[in-house]
């Protein structure tokens, strides 16, 4: 197998930003400025999933419209990527014409079995892939029985399989080496393990996909807007090993050289930036940190802090979110855990200050006021404000400063500083 003909190279730090209204691209790649300015080139990929284009009423164009007018306005001089999120081989063709980077989402696939000859055929090939894999780290190594091959092929080989005719579906509309293409496998129950990581990648480079990045499902709880749920050193260990595969994989299989773990519903994980910023350091490995709801989150913290039509729009929404929130959260499941006890009653948020509105939404890990059930029934609710079309609009582009200085410092203070620069949550 030969990959190495990658034309377009997606940098080995890169941030997935999310917006949802198409109004803060500006906003967004000024965080990624700053980065610069401290001395890390983070590229930017704006994010927006089938899912969120549907909800929302959007075309991936808008995209691309809102990211190359930021990058024009800001004088932006690095690469920047759309990404056709989370797409199979049913929702791709609308993103074709826009996106240049494509999360082939296989998690639907896993645990299909493939053929048993092609199982077979992928177990007798990868000899090598049985016994201890040493992985050249101060970390354990990967060991990997005859058994244990043999029911990851049957778990992923299926999977891989349909990654495969969507990679070549993208390819021969855009032409090869002029998109950068990921897997991701987490909306999905269980996490992979880096043993079956390896043998996974194995089977990516059989089908001949350059993939730069992917998404497993790690272990712990990586809910929408949220930290992140389970012990941060099992994280470190787990990501440790997972790079360390990724590094192997490369070394053996000839996948791209830069290719790198994509952390998604990586926003607001204060609890792991830590690991992940030493562990990247310690490999010299890159990441991809997909952030894309918390910018939404930041338009309301915005409009919020405002006060007047802004906070009465803002507890509108709530209001909303609050009566429709069995529906809001249904696609979500998998990535959201709100205690129904927790959330206060739109007549009590009615009385609130635009302080307390904010207290209770902004991120800070720190403050007693913050209310992580309150924070994700919002993260979720943006097909309110999608519904009410202009009316939230116009308030965005009436409230645009105060609303961009919340998103460009949340994204630079509370995301790329801790994991690009390694520099503490403030
Ligand atoms: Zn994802």
């Amino acid at each position: 197998m030969q990959l190495t003909h990658i034309m377009t190279n997606l940098g080995k730090f890169s941030l997935g930003v999310g917006d949802r209204f198409a109004h803060q691209a500006r906003a967004q790649l000024q965080a990624c400025l700053l980065a610069g300015n401290a001395g890390v080139d983070v590229i930017p990929v704006w994010n927006k999933s089938n899912r969120e284009h549907t909800i929302i009423g959007s075309e991936p164009s808008s995209v691309r419209v809102a990211a190359d007018a930021a990058v024009a306005e800001l004088g932006w001089k690095l690469p920047y990527y759309c990404d056709a999120d989370h797409i199979n081989l049913s929702t791709v063709e609308r993103f074709l014409p826009s996106c240049d980077f494509y999360t082939i989402d296989v998690a639907d696939y896993i645990g299909k079995p493939a053929e048993s000859a092609s199982i077979d055929r992928f177990v007798s090939h990868h000899p090598e892939l049985i016994g201890v894999i040493p992985m050249h780290t101060n970390h354990q190594d990967i060991g990997i029985t005859p058994e244990l091959l043999r029911s990851t092929a049957t778990k992923f080989l299926f999977a891989i399989q349909e990654a495969g005719k969507i990679y070549r579906r993208i390819e021969l509309a855009k032409g090869e080496g002029t998109f950068i293409p990921e897997i991701s496998m987490d909306e999905t129950d269980t996490p992979q393990t880096p043993a079956e990581l390896l043998i996974i990648l194995a089977a990516i480079a059989d089908e001949s996909i350059p993939i730069q990045t992917i998404a497993p499902k790690f272990s712990g709880r990586f809910n929408k807007g949220v930290d992140y749920v389970g012990d941060p050193a099992q994280f470190a260990r787990e990501m440790a090993l997972d790079i360390a595969a990724i590094q192997h994989a490369v070394a053996a299989y000839g996948l791209p050289a830069n290719l790198k773990l994509s952390v998604h519903s990586g926003s607001d994980k204060f609890s792991i930036y830590p690991a992940i910023h030493s562990t990247i350091s310690e490999f010299s490995a890159g990441v991809h940190l997909k952030t894309a709801g918390t910018t939404w989150l930041e338009e309301l913290i915005g409009l919020a802090e405002a006060g007047g039509d802004g906070l009465a729009l803002a507890k509108e929404i709530y209001a909303e979110a609050f009566a429709h929130s069995k529906e809001l959260c249904a696609p979500y499941a998998t990535v959201i855990d709100i205690d129904p006890a927790k959330l206060p009653a739109p007549a009590e948020v009615a009385r609130w200050s635009s302080a307390q509105f904010t207290a209770a939404l902004r991120h800070n890990p720190h403050s007693a006021s913050y209310n992580p059930s309150f924070r994700q029934l919002l993260h979720v609710g943006f097909k309110v404000a999608a519904k009410m079309g202009p009316r939230y609009l116009d308030l965005l582009e009436a409230n645009q400063e105060i609303i961009a200085k919340n998103v460009t410092e949340n994204l630079f203070v509370r995301h790329i500083a801790p994991v690009f620069l390694g520099h503490p949550v403030t």
